[in-house]
């Protein structure tokens, strides 16, 4: 039988927002010396805005440019995706047929459209196929670059930001109070989680990791001997919230990331990971 402690606490844990879906885990909680938070969805709103689109082909205006991009991202739940449809709907366009869709995993999209080979991608990408990638484009917040190349050819850099939620700075702030180390995990480009990491004051972060790549990072922090704890969202987030020791999703998320985790934050607050922290360590001093 379940102690009584745990379960009143388990109780108390609901109504600070933590859904405990394993309680072991919530136990271990005062254990964590280590969090590990992944970007988009999780310390960022997730919400991309189109803040600028670039032209490197005169044969292409940027009514063209975005139409080719969102009917392509019309196929991708992808937070960029949303962002570009959003604009395209701010211009007063619509989408055009596509087929032949493809993810690239952590990379980009792919299509056909007239006939016409259609990416949108990242940074990394251009540079793996030996594209040059432009400098000196305009830098809003914490942007993310895409890039829309058509038969392999870079047509356009569409530039993208989101915003860093308050209540991560907060999070950030209490953990290394209580001296816990942080990190973020993220596939976005380096540029982009150096800027967010330096603004949050993170221990540390890992960038351009693909989706089968995130638990390999948490397994790197495991073997120097870390009591890990991984927050995110997205369903590539799942393998890594299933390597840590403690896993924590988000609850707006997707909901293979809430079946992975041990703890589910109610109010999508990264904040409540302290609160989290707080609670194991508060119900082991009870037990004892
Ligand atoms: P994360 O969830 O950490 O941002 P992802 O693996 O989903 O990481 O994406 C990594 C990168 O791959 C993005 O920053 C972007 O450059 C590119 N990417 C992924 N999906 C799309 C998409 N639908 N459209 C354009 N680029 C994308
Ligand atoms: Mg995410």
């Amino acid at each position: 039988a379940m102690p009584l402690v745990v379960a009143t606490s388990t109780a108390q844990a609901a109504k600070n927002g933590l859904l405990i879906r394993n309680r072991t885990q919530f136990e271990n909680a005062r254990k964590i010396d280590t969090v590990v938070f992944d970007k988009t969805g999780t310390l960022t709103h997730g919400e991309f805005k189109v803040n600028f689109i670039e032209l490197f082909d005169d044969h292409y205006n940027k009514e063209q440019v975005i139409q080719l991009a969102a009917s392509l991202e019309n196929n991708s739940e992808h937070p960029i995706a949303t962002g570009i449809i959003e604009k395209l709907k701010e211009m007063n366009l619509e989408t055009i047929t596509t087929s032949d869709f493809k993810a690239i995993k952590g990379k980009g999209v792919e299509g056909i459209i007239k006939e016409q080979k259609v990416m949108v991608v990242s940074p990394g990408f251009l540079k793996e196929k030996n594209i040059e990638v432009p400098t000196d484009l305009p830098v809003h917040g914490v942007s993310t670059d895409v890039f829309l190349l058509l038969e392999d050819k870079l047509i356009a850099a569409i530039g993208l930001s989101d915003k860093i939620r308050e209540e991560s700075y907060r999070a950030i702030k209490r953990l290394k109070k209580e001296g816990i180390k942080t990190w973020m995990l993220t596939g976005d480009n380096e540029e982009t989680a150096k800027q967010v990491s330096a603004e949050l004051e993170l221990d540390g972060y890992f960038a351009e990791v693909l989706p089968d790549q995130k638990q390999d990072k948490i397994k790197e922090l495991q073997a120097k001997g870390n009591f890990v704890a991984m927050t995110g969202d997205g369903v590539n987030d799942a393998p890594a919230l299933a390597q840590a020791d403690v896993g924590i999703a988000i609850g707006s998320g997707s909901d293979i990331a809430a079946e992975t985790a041990d703890i589910i934050l109610v109010n999508s607050d990264p904040e409540d990971v302290v609160v989290l922290i707080d609670f194991g360590r508060a119900t082991y001093k009870k037990m004892i």
